[in-house]
């Protein structure tokens, strides 16, 4: 039985203090002992939300992460600069990030690799355009995000790893896939992942659907089979997060 896993993406928002006093009035709305719950917060946050969330089921994550050890790459943040604030998972291959910042999936396949190597979990994000879903290319698209990003990744690095499948046209939109899109393209990334691995492997993965959760909809994507929890934008900055988290 997979662990439900609800992770809230911060993105570019809330300074340190505004960031401490949104952990403060989350804290007890988020308590669920059944699911993993997340928060993706931005680089500068990391140290006081941490802090923050001690005492708490709270895990703090990253949105991003360099894929080399350390040295000259001005305003990139290492893998150990994370382990040592306490970060246990990071955000990987965000389509904002692959849109604005151009990163690659050989790029992100280096990062999953290098937070692998370092203990912490990576949320691997893929998910097709408008464009793509029209067209009928959305499972070929996903399936080579989701073949590269896990390049030389071995099966027991996969099972622990999660992906977050996020259709970009439904991130920040309001426009949320039917529960019926949602779970036939995560239905579809576990059987690219047995494909890859074994049908064990497939079964222990976790898959996050992503893309105008809300309160309302959370219950009804969470119960689909393939679909264990999700990422989330906008609706994390709320107190609707709380009722996320506790969607049963
Ligand atoms: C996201 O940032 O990954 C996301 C899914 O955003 P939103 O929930 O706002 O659509």
């Amino acid at each position: 039985m997979r662990k439900k896993i609800i992770a809230g993406n911060w993105k570019m928002n809330m300074t340190p203090s505004q960031a401490v006093e949104l952990v403060n009035t989350l804290k007890p709305l988020v308590a669920n002992e059944e699911a993993d719950v997340v928060f993706c917060v931005p680089a500068i946050d990391i140290v006081p939300v941490t802090e923050a969330c001690k005492g708490t089921n709270i895990q703090v994550g990253a949105e991003n992460m360099y894929f080399e050890e350390s040295g000259a790459y001005t305003g990139e943040v290492s893998p150990d600069m994370l382990t040592d604030a306490g970060v246990k998972y990071v955000v990987l291959g965000h389509s904002e990030r692959r849109e604005y910042f151009y990163e690659t999936n050989a790029d992100v396949n280096k990062k999953v690799l290098k937070a692998l190597e370092h203990g912490i979990t990576p949320i691997m994000c893929c998910g097709e355009t408008l464009e793509q879903r029209e067209q009928g290319v959305t499972m070929d698209f996903i399936r080579q995000q989701v073949k590269v990003g896990f390049q030389n990744v071995t099966a027991d690095q996969a099972k622990t790893t999660v992906i977050a499948y996020e259709p970009i046209w439904a991130i920040g939109t309001g426009k949320t896939a039917t529960t019926e899109q949602a779970e036939e393209v995560c239905r579809g990334i576990r059987a690219c992942i047995a494909e890859i691995y074994d049908d064990a492997t497939a079964a222990e993965i976790r898959i996050q659907y992503g893309g105008s959760v809300n309160a309302g909809n959370a219950a009804e994507l969470f119960a689909q089979p393939d679909i264990d929890g999700g990422l989330v934008g906008g609706a994390s900055l709320k107190a609707d997060f709380g009722k996320i988290v506790n969607y049963k």
